[in-house]
């Protein structure tokens, strides 16, 4: 969209090769969910206050012809499960494993592009291919009310983002979709190998030194401690590559009993309860939806904005990050900054009615009155 967009492909990063457009939201996911033409916010420009509105399908950066190509199996692969999840049907776990890589793709489809929307001039330290199935990640899928339509991202417009794309809510339709990715976010309560020493490389900028690994190869219940209550949480573990080097060949042992088919670094699946968590198989049976009684069900705005909390948490949790190869403290003025702007968004949003709010509400008067017609009912029969 802008010149520095015009360097990059957003999958490989080089110059683009036969330079085609691809949709960090696919063309597909806008059309399911309404008028792909249809113009939305795309938050602020942090610049100069302006609000960002152009048409979702506008939302197009440029590719090499055969990176779109390759990942086109994958987004063929993700629209029969986004339907299915949708119409609130069981998903097999080998196609959360699916979905988990679809949104390792648009998390950081998004930050490429609001990058180059915000007018970033750097060229980015990591791009869609470096990054899908590379770092721990878990999605939390939501049931939000039934005749919901449209599509909805929270967290990719923050500053915080921009520096660490860990975190995003994507709504479509009756659907939402919690999305968490960094380094070791979940190894070590998922009994996985993790390091309990990372450090910056003095020799190589942007590299990070972990050592000191160690896998409790037990699971710490919750994995995810202050989640609002889901239909299905599940968290996968990745190995660093080259990380088995520095393992005990016990640990990495362990990860190859346990690794997913096909898929040398990446761990096996787990899925989240109020009460337990426990390992899934991954020929296992398909993950059928918790129920979320009215009383646990919380705002629709609530769920979504857990990405901006999550967002803070994750760079709480990270003693120093990387912006492009450059160190930002956690304690520096702008990440504070940028905490504080995602604070202040939770607050904002949390305070206002939104229309999904009013919808849940007339679900929970529309059960009410149908549970006092049945005792009343109940009642006349004794
Ligand atoms: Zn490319």
């Amino acid at each position: 969209m802008t010149k520095s967009s015009d360097r990059h492909c957003i999958f490989c990063g080089k110059a683009p090769e036969a330079k085609n457009l691809e949709h960090p939201l696919p063309r597909w996911l806008l059309a399911l969910t309404g008028d792909p033409n249809r113009v939305v916010r795309h938050g602020l420009n942090w610049k100069t206050g302006e609000v960002i509105e152009f048409a979702f399908d506008s939302l197009r950066f440029p590719s090499c012809r055969a990176c779109n190509s390759d990942y086109a199996p994958l987004e063929e692969a993700t629209k029969p499960i986004i339907k299915a999840l949708i119409r609130k049907e069981a998903v097999s776990p080998r196609d959360y494993v699916v979905l988990l890589d679809w949104l390792d793709k648009v998390r950081i489809g998004l930050w490429l592009g609001y990058r180059y929307l915000m007018g970033a001039l750097t060229p980015p330290s990591f791009t869609i291919n470096t990054r899908v199935g590379m770092k721990d990640r878990m999605v939390a899928v939501y049931t939000i009310g039934d005749h919901q339509q449209g599509l909805n991202v929270w967290g990719a417009e923050t500053p915080l983002f921009h520096i660490k794309p860990s975190v995003f809510a994507l709504r479509i339709e009756n659907t939402l979709l919690l999305n968490c990715s960094w380094d070791w976010m979940c190894s070590s309560r998922c009994g996985y190998p993790y390091p309990r020493d990372v450090r910056h490389s003095v020799e190589r900028t942007g590299f990070l030194v972990a050592t000191s690994y160690k896998a409790r190869k037990r699971i710490t219940h919750p994995i995810m401690p202050g989640l609002m209550k889901s239909c299905a949480t599940v968290f996968q573990p990745i190995i660093h590559e080259g990380s088995q080097r520095v393992m005990h060949s016990g640990d990495f042992q362990y990860h190859l009993l346990n690794s997913w088919p096909d898929r040398a670094n990446i761990g096996p699946l787990f899925r989240q309860f109020d009460g337990e968590t426990i390992q899934i198989d991954e020929d296992g049976e398909p993950l059928v939806f918790d129920s979320v009684s009215l009383k646990e069900a919380r705002r629709t705005i609530n769920i979504a904005t857990q990405a901006y909390s999550l967002q803070n948490e994750s760079v709480t949790r990270d003693p120093i990050l990387d912006e492009d190869g450059c160190v930002v403290r956690p304690n520096s003025g702008f990440m504070r900054t940028a905490a504080q702007f995602n604070r202040k968004k939770l607050t904002m949003l949390r305070g206002t009615t939104p229309e999904q709010y009013a919808a849940m509400r007339e679900q929970i008067d529309a059960d009410r009155a149908e549970k006092q017609l049945r005792k009343r009912s109940k009642h006349n029969a004794l």
